[in-house]
């Protein structure tokens, strides 16, 4: 799809979203994506809708053929998270990475603490 500007409207983010999720739109584009995906509730709802029905579908592809296929979906949040990393080191933007870097670190540190229990 083409597109005149990185300002996305919901109809292109709505009919962007497998083209996302397989990666086969450049990192421009992703951040667009996103950037539009992190301030309008009804396409981050479609995201979440979409991701949740191809990530159950996977799984079950992935138990047909006994391959290990989990690590493609982790969840959208992650994937997100990605994107705007890519973006970023692309930008070289500095401040805004440390920004990032610390909401990894926290996040880290939260996963961290549920898998031991605390
Ligand atoms: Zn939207």
């Amino acid at each position: 799809m083409k597109r005149k500007s990185s300002k996305w409207t919901c109809y292109e983010v709505q009919h962007s979203i497998k083209e996302y999720l397989t990666e086969e739109m450049s990192i421009e584009d992703a951040a667009a994506f996103v950037k539009h995906v992190r301030s309008c509730a009804a396409c981050r709802e479609e995201l979440e809708e979409y991701y949740a029905f191809s990530s159950a579908l996977m799984q079950l592809e992935a138990l047909d053929e006994g391959e290990e296929k989990g690590n493609f979906f982790l969840n959208i949040e992650k994937r997100l998270e990605k994107t705007e990393l890519t973006a970023i080191k692309q930008r070289n933007d500095h401040r805004v990475r440390r920004f990032v870097y610390a909401v990894i670190v926290l996040a880290l540190a939260a996963v961290m603490g549920v898998s031991m229990g605390v």
